[in-house]
């Protein structure tokens, strides 16, 4: 099956549990909200799923079109093409946005196999495009300097290049105006049909009007406590989280 599939998934760090059951099935082809209140494992489901090793999964299973990637080192799992926008993204010295996707693509592909200079610059200019984004930025030391805003568009920009077959997206939206929250949904948008799936993990609403997403997700304390469409980050917007919480206590 072509999907993202969470099979009752326990991460820890050090012994303290916090996720605590996840379940969830992301058709290739959707994407999917994750809401909830701040401190109840949505950033730590993305790094898991990704492979940060400062998580211990101490029960559970994440299939990638079937395959359990948990055992797989970081950079097999991009090979099937799952990829990661980070909340906080890192700035890496010395090294120009266009060195890093030649690099992140070429990381994508087999042994062997070259990426070709016509296939990275024809992707690029589409890319930059499609972003509003004039093409002297390449020649750019990643992150370094970048307003937040800058910073977001450059994932994006990273994610239009490496073409994944899904995608996590950590709060994205923090910190955005809506300018440019209107340039990375139209990035995500431009991506969206059938190859694509993935997980739009948002505290608030507001991008969720951009993206509009096939399902929302609500977790709290480490669980998904409630599904729905997105009618539900609607209500979560207008009536807050609190009614969320209570029924994770009913489900205990
Ligand atoms: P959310 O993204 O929903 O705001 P997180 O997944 O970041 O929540 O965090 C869930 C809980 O796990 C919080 O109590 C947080 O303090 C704790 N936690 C997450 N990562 C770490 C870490 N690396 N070290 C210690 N505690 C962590
Ligand atoms: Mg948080
Ligand atoms: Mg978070």
């Amino acid at each position: 099956p072509h999907q993202l599939e969470i099979r009752n998934l326990h991460a820890s760090v050090g012994d303290q549990p916090i996720l605590k059951g996840v379940n969830l099935v992301v058709p290739r082809g959707e994407l999917h909200a994750i809401m909830g209140p701040n401190g109840n494992g949505k950033s730590t489901l993305a790094k898991v799923i990704v492979g940060d090793p400062e998580y211990t999964v101490t029960e559970g299973e994440v299939l990638v079109d079937g395959q359990n990637i948990l055992e797989m080192e970081p950079d097999e799992r991009a090979r099937l093409g799952v990829f990661l926008a980070f909340q906080y993204p890192v700035e890496i010295p010395g090294v120009t946005i266009a060195n890093f996707l030649r690099l992140a693509m070429q990381a994508r592909k087999e042994e062997g196999e070259e990426v070709g200079f016509a296939e990275f610059y024809g992707k690029l200019t589409s890319a930059l495009k499609t972003l509003e984004w004039d093409e002297s930025i390449v020649e750019r030391y990643l992150n370094e300097g970048f307003s937040g805003g800058e910073k977001k568009r450059n994932e994006i920009l990273q994610m239009l290049m490496l073409e994944p077959n899904y995608i996590i997206m950590d709060e994205t939206d923090s910190g955005l105006d809506v300018d440019a929250l209107k340039i990375v949904a139209k990035g995500v948008n431009s991506l969206r049909g059938p190859n694509l799936g993935g997980l739009i993990i948002t505290h608030y609403q507001r991008l969720l009007n951009y993206i509009v997403p096939d399902k929302v997700h609500i977790i709290v304390d480490g669980r998904v406590v409630q599904t729905g469409g997105p009618e539900l980050a609607q209500r979560l917007d207008a009536e807050g989280y609190d009614w969320v919480k209570q029924l994770a206590v009913a489900g205990d």
